[in-house]
């Protein structure tokens, strides 16, 4: 796989599709134009059967233009898409410049339809009649479906195409990332046949990245981190003309926040990976210079420190898995050498790891989630989510948290996994829902508000059936209204099997129980998905937001997101707002509500209360927006 493959590819749109189209209203021919917009770049044009002899594109017509330009009168409601029909194109006062042009295909009137809604405009489709036969009334009713079908069509692919490059490379470096290099080492691993050549994956780590960070701002933090990933595409390049590898095939990548990786495969030998491992390290011998100088250290440039950890592959270990492991084995030893250095893979490094120790830490957690219902170890927190324009809170979402035997809060991330390998998830989940309903029922009873509790189905609630009689049985016993239970999925549970995912999501809802698709965007079937779920609210994963700026292709999908979002009926939440301008950003693109550090952390429940009496969350942030930053 080249690098060059790795560019954005644009949405194409099927002839057949055009083709249907044009025979559903007895068209002739007909021209679509996307107007140009992320992905894509430029504007695009596809085009089915008769087409107007002209070499200038129709679309610069004024006519064209006054449609693609003029302000909808659409509704979210209604949904109403416009339709221009022009029966006698001879007869048009705009069209005379482009007359013969039609004349000459024997073009005798057009029908034009806008794919807009609300202000989104992407383009428009042109119809082409040979004959002079008026539009139907039918058949403009017809056109008007049609345009918000293709509509819809068009704003899906797009979408997708966004999440397959954002999928693929990271934003801020422009580096493939960690989904594409894992791809990237398989495809290669598997095709390494035994010729004696060898493959090194290279995984560089930042000295104390978080504390630049910290200190000098995530800006400066962003700068630093496209210039070391400039210096090492540099390194590569040159190892290309050095013929030490063949770097045309060779990968620089981000691998996660602070850490890099290189992956290259065909080396002659060993030392052909010493030697891209030294030019490495000679790329962090001189400083990184910034534009301005840093208050606090007084100079605008910064050393930085690295450790890089080297696994070879040779015919013996042709693993990705174990080659990784490998790889961060050296990394930890590298690390431990105070300077810049590296270190490649021996298997007596292995035995110095903690691996041991890790075993032990894994059976403890194992038998604490075993018993954390038991020993009442568990506990949730709660996070509001909050309607963009007024401030009601709109829901709450309930976040569990175990307890360790040191009364140390574990969080989930790190226990839900095991849980849901061992099988204690179904007890947890279980008891989630319980106390989350009981809570709930608290709530009303204090007259607190009318908003639902949202709690998180893992994937082994999502696959069983009996959920539904639990589910039942728990707003029963708790005297809880469904109304007020919300389930979140992800979509990669979602899938796992579509067809029971649906069925059990279907009951669930006849219940009254509200559904809500979690961290969105980041599976990657993303919008298949959503046309066959019954759900009541999308989250837009935090991944979207936290880059979230005017103008960027994040703001770009978290609208299109939006929008789509609202054409099926459903509510759109952002996820992880922790700043005034990701908020503003998302109130004027129409977002529904917000969820994020910057309304507040999940919190005890007591807390919650006082925050939602007092609507601080809402008066403090709108009058002093970065109060909560500091949390
Ligand atoms: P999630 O459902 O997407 O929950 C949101 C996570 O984002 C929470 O992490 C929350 O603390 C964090 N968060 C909220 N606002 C912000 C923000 O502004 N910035 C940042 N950086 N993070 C923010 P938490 O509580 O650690 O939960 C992590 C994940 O664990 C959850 O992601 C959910 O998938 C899972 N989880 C939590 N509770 C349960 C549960 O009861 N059952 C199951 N199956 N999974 C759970
Ligand atoms: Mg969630
Ligand atoms: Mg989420």
């Amino acid at each position: 796989m080249k690098l060059s493959c790795l560019s954005p590819s644009l949405p194409q749109i099927k002839p057949e599709i055009l083709a249907e189209i044009v025979q559903a209203l007895a068209a002739d021919g007909c021209r679509l134009l996307l107007v140009a917009k992320p992905p894509a770049r430029r504007a695009q044009i596809f085009s089915f059967g008769l087409q107007p002899r002209s070499s200038t594109p129709l679309e610069k017509n004024p006519l064209w233009q006054s449609i693609l330009n003029s302000q909808t009168t659409t509704t979210a409601e209604t949904l109403e898409a416009e339709v221009y029909p022009i029966d006698r194109i001879c007869q048009h006062p705009i069209l005379a410049p482009l007359s013969v042009s039609f004349e000459d295909a024997g073009i005798q009137s057009l029908l034009i339809l806008p794919l807009r809604h609300h202000q989104q405009c992407i383009g428009c489709l042109t119809l082409f009649r040979s004959s002079s036969l008026r539009w139907t009334d039918a058949e403009l009713k017809s056109a008007r479906r049609l345009a918000v079908d293709l509509y819809l069509a068009v704003v899906q692919q797009q979408v997708e195409q966004m999440f397959q490059d954002r999928a693929y490379r990271d934003v801020l470096t422009g580096l493939p990332h960690r989904v594409l290099l894992d791809r990237w080492l398989s495809m290669t691993l598997a095709k390494m046949l035994p010729t004696g050549q060898v493959l090194a994956i290279i995984l560089i780590d930042l000295d104390r990245f978080k504390n630049i960070n910290d200190s000098l701002g995530h800006r400066c933090g962003d700068r630093l981190l496209q210039s070391i990933a400039a210096r090492l595409k540099d390194t590569l390049c040159y190892g290309k003309r050095s013929a030490t590898a063949n770097s045309s095939s060779a990968i620089v990548g981000r691998w996660s926040g602070d850490e890099f990786a290189l992956f290259i495969p065909e080396l002659r030998d060993i030392n052909a990976v010493k030697s891209v491992a030294d030019r490495v390290l000679r790329c962090f011998d001189s400083p990184f210079v910034f534009e301005r100088d840093f208050q606090v250290l007084k100079t605008n440039s910064l050393y930085i420190k690295i450790g890089m950890g080297i696994a070879i592959a040779t015919e013996a270990n042709l693993d990705r898995e174990t080659l990784l492991h490998q790889a961060n084995i050296a990394l930890d030893r590298a690390k431990n050498n105070g300077r810049n250095s590296y270190k490649i893979y021996d298997p007596i490094d292995e035995a110095a790891t903690s691996a041991a120790s890790s075993q032990l830490n894994r059976l403890r957690l194992e038998q604490l989630l075993d018993r954390a219902v038991i020993d009442r170890k568990l506990f949730l927190h709660y996070q509001p989510q909050i309607d963009i324009q007024t401030g009601t809170i709109v829901g709450v979402e309930a976040l569990l948290r175990c307890q360790d035997t040191h009364a140390k809060t574990i969080n989930p991330a790190d226990f839900i996994p095991i849980a849901e390998e061992t099988g204690s998830i179904v007890q947890l989940g279980e008891w989630v829902i319980r106390a989350a309903c009981q809570q709930s029922k608290l709530w009303q009873e204090m007259g607190l508000g009318n908003f639902p509790v949202a709690v998180n189905f893992s994937v082994k609630q999502l696959q069983d059936r009996s959920s539904i009689d639990t589910i039942s049985a728990i707003l029963a016993e708790t005297k809880v209204s469904p109304t007020m239970l919300e389930v979140e999925i992800t979509e990669s549970i979602a899938i796992k099997d579509l067809d029971l995912t649906i069925s059990i999501l279907e009951s669930l809802r006849e219940i009254g129980v509200k559904i809500s698709l979690d961290d969105f965007g980041t599976g990657y079937s993303s919008l298949a998905v959503l046309k066959y779920l019954p759900l009541d609210r999308l989250k837009i994963d935090r991944s979207f937001i936290r880059e979230l700026k005017a103008n960027t292709i994040d703001a770009s999908i978290v609208s299109t997101i939006v929008n789509l979002g609202h054409e099926l009926n459903l509510n759109v939440v952002a996820e992880g707002v922790e700043t005034i301008e990701q908020f503003e950003l998302l109130r004027s693109i129409n977002c529904d509500a917000v969820q994020g550090f910057f309304f507040s952390r999940p919190l005890p429940a007591t807390d919650l209360e006082a925050m939602i009496t007092t609507g601080s969350y809402w008066h403090h942030n709108r009058s002093h927006p970065h109060n909560l930053r500091s949390h």
